[in-house]
């Protein structure tokens, strides 16, 4: 970013890989606007370990999926830092292991209405933000995928799978369209990466006992998802546009 203070949105940003993708941006001096649901102590903490490691950051509470929510954060955020440079498209959430059969509708909803549509209005408001025929100054979205997209995940989060599947569609779809607005769309497809995620999944052991049979023999850790995003966010990879880089230790 050419920017001498560049401006991100990190959702979901409290723990895990967001808030590893905060930290990291926070190194490189950016502001950084840590999203969160509920959890705003643990906001706060990633808000000040952002400005220890030399960044600014502010929290911004929004459910993702809550539109008008969506729209005050980036209001809020671009009062407070100025206009936006990156968008992180990270939160997500798993349900419990189980087959399609066993899903009831509200699970099925709540999976969508996070992993897709809130990635969708996050963009949507990044793009009318950013695009340069919008009167922005272009910038850059890293959508946060999953294997499982490629994987399908069967017997056990065929829903997730399938909402990470889109996420993928929508960052190619993107990629495209806010090209030649001078706006970047890559997403990074993490494999078995040891977060919380897994416990809120019913699985807290999953990324353990997975990540061993992969071929690095271990999970992945948040640092090194994150370390992918801050790279596509940033000019070193300036001609990468579309991109669905798995981050997954060659699973
Ligand atoms: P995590 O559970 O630690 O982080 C997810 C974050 O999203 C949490 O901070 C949570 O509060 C937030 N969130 C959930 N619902 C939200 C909502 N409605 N609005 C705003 N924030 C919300 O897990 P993580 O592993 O760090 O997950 C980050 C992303 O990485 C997710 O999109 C996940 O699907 C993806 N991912 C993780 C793995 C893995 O193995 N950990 C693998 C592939 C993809």
């Amino acid at each position: 970013m050419t920017r001498a203070q560049p401006v991100a949105l990190i959702t979901g940003a409290s723990r895990g890989i967001g808030r590893a993708t905060a930290l990291k941006l926070g190194q490189a001096g950016w502001a950084v606007g840590v999203n969160y649901t509920r959890d705003a102590l643990a906001a706060e903490q990633t808000a000040a370990e952002v400005e220890c490691a030399g960044g600014r950051a502010l929290t911004v509470q929004a459910d993702v999926a809550d539109e008008a929510a969506v729209i005050a954060m980036f209001d809020t955020l671009e009062r407070t830092f100025g206009p936006i440079d990156a968008l992180v498209n990270n939160a997500g959430i798993v349900a419990h292991s189980m087959p399609l059969a066993d899903m009831d509708y509200a699970r099925l909803k709540r999976m969508f209405d996070v992993n897709v549509l809130g990635a969708y209005l996050c963009a949507r408001e990044a793009a009318r933000r950013m695009s340069t025929d919008r009167g922005g100054h272009g910038g850059a979205i890293v959508n946060v995928s999953s294997a499982a997209a490629r994987l399908g995940s069967p017997n056990e989060y065929v829903d997730y799978a399938g909402s990470k599947g889109a996420i993928d569609t929508m960052t190619l779809g993107l990629a495209k369209e806010l090209g030649p607005r001078a706006i970047r769309v890559n997403a990074v497809r993490p494999g078995l990466i040891d977060t919380e995620i897994h416990a809120s999944g019913g699985r807290p052991e999953r990324a353990a006992t997975l990540g061993a049979q992969t071929p690095a023999g271990r999970p992945g850790t948040a640092e090194e998802v994150a370390a992918a995003i801050v790279w596509l966010l940033s000019d070193a990879a300036s001609y990468v546009n579309g991109a669905l880089l798995d981050v997954a230790g060659g699973r």
